[in-house]
């Protein structure tokens, strides 16, 4: 039988649904499909000998060079495996990642093509491979629309990952209070919004799924046997699909009393929703992750981030009044801040009470530029001394005190730190 090894290095510590959403549909086509994490297990290369297909989860940034890394280890180990990428930042680093490190890429939502990919390798040759960037077409410079034809989701494969409990979270068990085994699932994927260092958006372009209840509801309950006390909706925005999100809510809290949530949402969203909120308070969603960027209207400004800085002190607040934590990621250090915002950064932090909720990895997150983030085309952006590089572009601030400071704050990188400002990029 055809065998596929699905792989993932690093999901933001959690165990990963990019993989598992991938798996049901590859084993209903007929696959022989087996799961490396390397997260939790390392990279055991033994796994690597027979697979006919090697599919390298690429999420986030941060997933990058571990999975090229890994690709190569494959390619040594079993010349004749088809290496292929997906997953978000596969998407938009398609044309970089095919040919050149692997064989192929898909690009767009995964689940299809990933079978479609496995079907024609294992002798039908009829099949159209949508949303597949192959090392050819990159030869030949042909270009193809991300594949986000969606028609339904499958329910996440949990048994085959290493269970739940390998996947530790200070931050969920500092705010929720007490040591919790966290899951994650979605009820939609992509983002409405359009901000404009976003990957989500890069990636989805305004475009969002939804995640049908039941099947959420369902894939809940295979978390909550696996040992799950803790939720995390790993939904770029869970404000995307509020109606969805508060019906998925109502349905876990009364078949799940016990169970704790946490989601991110955007302050306007924050704002506009404090009726709903309120009652997802009484629903036990703990609380919520939310990208203040930094605290100065230029900042805020210059990200498209559509709030003010008074939008973000009166959702502070109310947040506060519900009892729902607020979990506050920044872009800390990025090229619109002068080295004075740094004491009217902690002014604010100490002023809404925050001191004690901040994770330590939010005082050293900096902007990230992908290749093609529309930043690249703003003019202060542009101003900037920047640095290509093969997936991304690095950018030195006007003022090198910002940038002294920058690394003076990093602290060793540990593996498995998670640097970035949300679960999506
Ligand atoms: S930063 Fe958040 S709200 Fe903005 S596009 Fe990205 S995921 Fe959506």
């Amino acid at each position: 039988m055809f065998k596929i090894l699905l792989v993932s290095n690093f999901e933001g510590g959690f165990q990963p649904m990019t993989v598992a959403s991938a798996i049901t549909p590859l084993k209903e086509a007929g696959f022989d499909v087996s799961v490396l994490d390397t997260y939790v297990d390392g990279i055991l290369e033994e796994k690597f000998a027979e697979p006919d297909m090697v599919a390298i989860s690429i999420p986030l940034f941060d997933a990058l060079f571990a999975g090229i890394e890994i690709a190569n280890r494959v390619r040594a180990i079993n010349p004749k495996a088809h290496i292929t990428f997906f997953g978000q930042y596969a998407t938009i680093n398609a044309y970089r990642l095919a040919g050149k490190y692997g064989n192929s890429c898909v690009t767009g939502e995964w689940e299809v093509p990933l079978v479609a990919l496995a079907r024609h390798l294992s002798g039908d040759e009829q099949l159209m491979l949508p949303g597949l960037v192959t090392g050819e077409m990159v030869e030949k410079g042909e270009q193809i629309h991300p594949y986000m034809a969606r028609e339904k989701f499958h329910l996440p494969t949990r048994d085959m990952l290493p269970p739940l409990y390998k996947y530790p979270q200070v931050q969920v068990d500092k705010l929720v209070g007490s040591k919790q085994i966290v899951g994650t699932t979605e009820i939609a994927r992509g983002c409405h919004h359009k901000c404009l260092y976003c990957s989500v958006f890069a990636a989805y372009d305004g475009k969002v799924f939804l995640v049908d209840e039941d099947l959420v509801v369902e894939d809940v309950r295979n978390l909550v046997n696996g040992g799950m006390t803790h939720l995390t909706f790993i939904d770029a925005d869970f404000f995307n699909a509020k109606h969805h999100g508060l019906k998925v809510l109502r349905r876990l809290h009364e078949e799940f009393p016990n169970l704790t949530y946490d989601f991110t949402t955007r302050v306007d969203h924050i704002l506009e929703n404090k009726e709903t909120l309120t009652e997802m308070a009484g629903l036990n969603v703990s609380f919520i992750t939310s990208a203040l960027e930094f605290p100065t209207q230029e900042v805020l400004d210059a990200v498209a981030k559509h709030t003010s800085l008074e939008d973000i002190e009166e959702a502070v607040a109310f947040l506060l009044s519900t009892g729902i934590k607020l979990n506050p990621t920044f872009i800390m250090f990025n090229p619109w801040i002068q080295l004075e915002d740094m004491v009217a950064f902690r002014e604010f932090v100490e002023k809404n009470g925050l001191d004690e909720i901040i994770d330590p990895i939010q005082y050293e997150t900096r902007l990230h530029l992908y290749k093609g983030s529309p930043l690249l085309n703003t003019p202060s952006v542009q101003a900037l001394e920047l640095t290509d590089n093969e997936f991304h572009v690095d950018w030195k601030h006007p003022d090198p005190r910002v940038d002294e400071l920058y690394f003076a704050s990093l602290t060793p990188q540990e593996e498995g730190v998670f640097k970035r400002c949300c679960l999506k990029c």
